[in-house]
């Protein structure tokens, strides 16, 4: 059966508000509560405007991305960062589908919630079942969050071919489940699976199981574009024809297989939504689900709306980090807002330019958002280059033209020799300190052996690291699974005394390339190697004929440039340089 046309009556009628008070009334009696704020807003209708929900789904969405996997204790952190930033909803799992998720429930309730919800997830009760006894719903129920977010089927090929059930059940099992729910006292966001492709397939259909959540005393409706193959006009046009039949809280849930997850979730909100799912970083399966840092940072600087608590957008970066570092996934650079290249600009003649006024050269002010603009220094750059780069530093080198000359003369000669401080910013910054004299030192290397063996086929190195501090001399021993590792491993341990601030310095990515292929074995050899800390990454470079040596240039410099970021107290003697390595 096709059912209904637009007008039926939980979505064009006053059924809407009716069943908003139905579960502000059971509120009183379950063990969760449902926010006032979200029957209000909900009984003003979509298109009358209000604040729009943020509805994080990173620990249930987002961790089916392919490499990510979180722990319980991950996924504890997860929350406590986006309650910090401020999101409302933090989706915590699927709480029916596995223990990790049931187990993180039990523990999420004891974390110090300060702005979010939590919403667990699940889906409508099966065919042919009651809900009274669904394992399913007896799990959501057991999660005791405030919010319960059903998903159901709203396509019509998805219910003939994935449920094998009539379209008359699957009403029922969207009905039934959500007034179960509703009747625990829940506030429950229906999530319309496929929505989109439904819509685009029997309209109507799609229309009535919308209709059927609501009626049953469903809070927010959120159309979801599963299989994410969405364009922004379809998706415009699609919510409009959508709220003009419907009193309901509209909500939307996008996937980023067309690219355009983020696009489509700022239009729906122009358009009415109130309600935007989305996931950190874009995290989830295939191509990912709206990346809720561009939705917010968007939303917020240009269309004027207030989705985070006053002050709260300046921590989108350092959130976004955090984010990526409690799931052990690089960030990306370039992604928008919050990554390392956002706001970078590779200058060439217009450096000063850049430097004069910032602002034309990018689309936002970026400390709004917590990340910082960055030129970058290239061989194609000239002398009003290098002086932005170093006043960007700090350095103001315009009252010293000889010092700016020996210093542009350097880079010169080592990206002649193979160095490239475009993507190596740190080891720019310290060979303009070095040459200026104002970089403390920290350690002196007085030299370094390392020996590699394969034993059992097992790769095993041993580094012996001799470093001067000072007074003192310290000899270190690393071990690693390679010879940089145990150089690493040593310079570490023959630092970790003095410098504590080492330990929060991780190296993340390690890069090598051969610059010159004919030469073979004896080409130069160029090292780019990424460290981070808590606040942010950096990344140094090295060059040699022996790619030890080089690496060892990139892995000091590395430390270095840690330490100064960390401000930690240099040895007296300022003379000393850091790695010993050529500037
Ligand atoms: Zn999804």
């Amino acid at each position: 059966m096709s059912a209904g046309e637009p007008g039926l009556p939980g979505l064009a009628g006053p059924g809407r508000a009716s069943t908003g008070a139905a579960s502000t009334g059971a509120a009183s009696t379950g063990a969760a509560s449902t926010g006032a704020a979200s029957t209000g807003a909900a009984s003003t209708g979509a298109a009358s405007g209000g604040k729009v929900e943020i509805y994080d789904t990173t620990l249930r969405d987002g961790s089916q991305q392919v490499g990510l996997d979180l722990t319980v204790a991950d996924k504890l952190h997860v929350a406590v960062a986006l309650d910090a930033l401020g999101v409302d909803v933090v989706e915590g799992g699927w709480p029916g589908s596995n223990p990790k998720d049931a187990e993180f429930f039990a523990r999420a309730a004891d974390l110090p919630w300060r702005h979010a919800k939590l919403a667990a997830f699940g889906a409508t009760r099966p065919p042919r079942r009651s809900t009274d006894d669904d394992p399913n719903l007896l799990a959501l129920l057991a999660a005791r969050t405030p919010i319960v977010t059903l998903v159901g089927k709203a396509w019509t090929l998805h219910v003939d071919e994935a449920l094998r059930t009539t379209r008359e059940e699957n009403l029922a099992m969207v009905a039934e489940s959500v007034r179960f729910m509703a009747a625990e006292g829940r506030r429950v966001v229906f999530d319309a699976e496929h929505f989109f492709d439904g819509y685009r397939a029997d309209r109507g259909y799609a229309l009535a199981v919308l209709a059927a959540a609501a009626e049953a005393g469903a809070d927010t409706l959120a159309l979801c574009d599963t299989n994410g193959g969405t364009l922004p006009d379809e998706a415009a046009r699609i919510l409009a024809e959508v709220d003009a039949v419907t009193r309901a809280r509209i909500g939307v849930h996008f996937h980023n297989d067309s690219a355009c997850a983020v696009a489509n979730s700022v239009v729906a909100v122009a358009g009415g939504a109130l309600h935007v799912q989305g996931a950190a970083n874009g995290y989830g399966e295939r191509c990912g689900n709206a990346d809720l840092f561009s939705v917010i940072a968007s939303l917020e600087l240009k269309r004027g709306h207030e989705l985070l608590p006053p002050g709260r957008l300046a921590a989108l970066a350092s959130t976004a980090r955090t984010i990526a570092d409690l799931a052990n996934l690089p960030l990306a650079s370039r992604q928008p807002y919050v990554g390392s290249s956002a706001f970078t600009t590779k200058a060439g003649l217009h450096a000063s330019a850049i430097a004069r006024r910032p602002d034309a050269y990018s689309h936002v002010d970026p400390g709004l958002v917590g990340n910082e603009a960055r030129v970058l220094v290239s061989e194609l750059a000239g002398r009003s280059n290098v002086l932005a780069k170093a006043a960007e530093l700090g350095l103001d080198l315009s009252g010293d033209p000889a010092l700016a000359s020996t210093i542009l003369d350097q880079i010169k000669d080592a990206e002649h020799r193979g160095y490239a401080f475009e993507a190596a910013d740190a080891s720019f910054e310290l060979l303009v300190r070095r040459t200026a004299g104002v970089l403390p030192a920290w350690f002196e290397l007085e030299g370094y052996r390392v020996v590699i063996e394969r034993a059992a086929a097992e790769d095993r190195s041993e580094a012996i690291v001799r470093l001067l501090l000072g007074e003192h001399r310290v000899v270190a021993v690393g071990e690693g699974v390679g010879p940089v590792h145990a150089l690493d491993q040593a310079l570490r341990r023959g630092l970790a005394e003095l410098y504590p601030a080492l330990a929060s310095i991780a190296l993340v990515d390690y890069k090598v390339r051969i610059l010159d292929g004919r030469a073979a074995a004896s080409a130069v050899t160029r090292v780019m190697l990424t460290s981070a800390d808590h606040d942010g990454e950096w990344t140094t470079v090295g060059v040699s004929d022996d790619i030890v040596t080089a690496s060892w240039e990139a892995l000091a410099d590395g430390i270095v440039y840690g330490l100064l970021r960390a401000g930690a107290a240099p040895l007296a003697s300022p003379e000393l340089t850091a790695s010993g390595a050529p500037v």
